[in-house]
C-alpha cells in the first residue's frame, strides 16, 4: 500500500492544473483497468477529467437481487491543494510509521484503500450484491463545480454513498456529520469625498463595512454549530478620500439545514446602517449539511463490521464540507471519513498512519461486501 501511495503522491495533481490532474487520472485508471474494472473518463474542458469506475466490470449480481436494489457509490477526489513542484520541498517519505507527502492524507491514501479493498474482494471471489461505482473527481478542493452534477446523478441511483475523505483525528473516526459551508461576498457602496475639505458630502463605505461586520458577528451561535466570520475586508483608495467602495468576504457554516436556511434569510435581509450607503450580498452557502440522520444506519453497520474485524471505530462532526454533503442532501444514506487515518491535511506536515491503511481497506471491503 505504501508503494502505491508513493506512486500516487509523486504524481502531483493540483486542482488548477488540468494537465497534471489528467495525467494522474491516467495513472489511477491504469490501476483499475489492471484489475478488470470498467473505466470511463468524464471529460471536462475547464477542469480535470473525472473517472467513473465500475467494478466488477460486468456488474454480475448475487442471485436473488435485482437492479432496483440500487448501486453503491464510492466517492473520492484526485486533486490536491498543492501546486506542482511541492513534491520537491515536501518529498514522499516514511518515518516512524507515518507516510508524508502532498495529498497523502487528503486523499490519495483513500484512493489506495479502494484499490486494496477490491483486491481483497477479488481474492475472496466475492460477488457484490450491488453494482459498485467509484467516482473519482478532479475539483473537490475548489468546490466541485464541474463534478457536482455527475455526483448527484450517480447518488440518485445509489442505495448508499461511501466517501473516502480522510478520517477524523488520529483514532480514525468516521464523519457522520458535516457542516454546511459557503462564502458570502458583501459589496458595499458609499460616496467618495475629500476627507478634509468636504467629508460630510461622502458616505464612508469602510464605516458601513465595519457596522455590517459587527452585525454579522451576532449571527454566531457556537452551541448550535453556527459560525459566521468576516474573513477578508477590503476598502478605500487613498488616505485622504472618504471611501466609496468596500468589500467583505464572510465564511459561513451551519450544522443543520434549518439553520443554514435561517442564516440565508438573515443575509438576504441585510440593510445599510448609514444613510446613502448600499449593501448587496452575493454568494452564500454552497454545500448543504450532512446531517446524522443520513449517516446513522451506515455508521452503525460500519461499527459492527469494524468490531468483527477487531478494531473500534468512532464518529465525529467535521466543520468542513465534502462531496458527501451533496449526496446526503438528496436523502441518500452517506458515510464519510472512510479514507486514510492521519492528520495535518493541507499543510507541510500532512501525514498518514501506515498501520491503519490495511484496517481501512478491510473495513471498506467489508462494507462493499455486505451492503
Ligand atoms: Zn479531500
Amino acid at each position: 500500500m505504501v508503494r502505491l501511495l508513493k506512486r500516487f503522491v509523486c504524481c502531483e495533481s493540483p486542482t488548477d492544473s488540468k494537465p497534471a490532474v489528467d495525467n494522474f487520472g491516467r495513472v489511477v485508471a491504469a490501476e483499475w483497468r489492471r484489475r478488470g474494472a470498467k473505466v470511463e473518463c468524464l471529460r471536462r474542458k475547464d477542469a480535470g477529467n473525472h473517472l467513473r469506475i465500475t467494478w466488477p466490470a460486468n456488474s454480475a449480481r448475487r442471485p436473488g437481487t435485482s437492479a432496483r436494489d440500487g448501486q453503491i457509490l464510492v466517492l473520492g477526489h484526485m486533486d490536491t491543494v498543492y501546486e506542482t513542484g511541492t513534491i520537491k520541498k515536501m518529498p514522499f517519505r516514511v518515518s516512524r510509521g507515518r507516510a508524508f507527502g502532498p495529498g497523502a492524507f487528503d486523499m490519495k491514501g483513500g484512493l489506495v484503500i479502494a484499490l486494496f479493498a477490491v483486491d481483497t474482494l477479488a481474492r475472496e471471489d466475492w460477488l457484490p450484491r450491488r453494482r459498485i461505482v467509484f467516482l473519482w473527481t478532479s475539483d473537490e478542493e475548489t468546490g466541485s463545480k464541474s463534478s457536482r452534477e455527475a455526483i448527484e446523478n450517480e447518488a440518485r441511483r445509489s442505495a448508499a454513498v461511501l466517501v473516502l475523505e480522510p478520517a477524523g483525528g488520529p483514532e480514525g473516526q468516521l464523519k457522520t456529520r458535516r457542516k454546511a459551508t459557503g462564502t458570502a461576498e458583501i459589496v458595499i457602496t458609499g460616496r467618495a469625498a475629500h476627507a478634509g475639505l468636504d467629508p460630510g458630502a461622502g458616505v464612508n463605505a469602510v464605516h458601513e463595512l465595519a457596522l455590517q461586520a459587527t452585525q454579522l458577528m451576532r449571527l454566531n451561535n457556537p452551541r448550535r454549530g453556527i459560525t459566521v466570520n468576516p474573513t477578508i475586508a477590503q476598502g478605500g483608495t487613498r488616505s485622504n478620500v472618504i471611501p466609496a467602495e468596500a468589500h467583505l468576504t464572510v465564511d459561513l457554516r451551519a450544522e443543520t439545514l434549518a439553520d443554514m436556511r435561517r442564516i440565508e434569510r438573515r443575509l438576504k435581509a441585510l440593510r445599510p446602517a448609514l444613510p446613502g450607503a448600499r449593501v448587496a450580498v452575493e454568494g452564500g452557502f454552497s454545500r448543504p449539511p450532512l446531517e446524522r440522520r443520513a449517516s446513522a444506519a451506515l455508521f452503525a453497520h460500519a461499527r459492527k463490521l469494524a468490531d468483527q474485524l477487531g478494531f473500534f471505530v468512532g464518529e465525529c462532526l467535521a466543520g468542513g464540507g465534502s462531496d458527501g454533503n451533496f449526496t446526503a442532501a438528496l436523502g441518500v444514506p452517506t458515510l464519510d471519513g472512510l479514507g486514510a487515518v492521519g492528520h495535518s491535511a493541507h499543510s507541510a506536515d500532512e501525514q498518514v498512519i501506515v498501520a491503519a491503511l490495511p484496517e481501512r481497506a478491510a473495513l471498506l471491503a467489508a462494507l462493499l461486501a455486505t451492503l
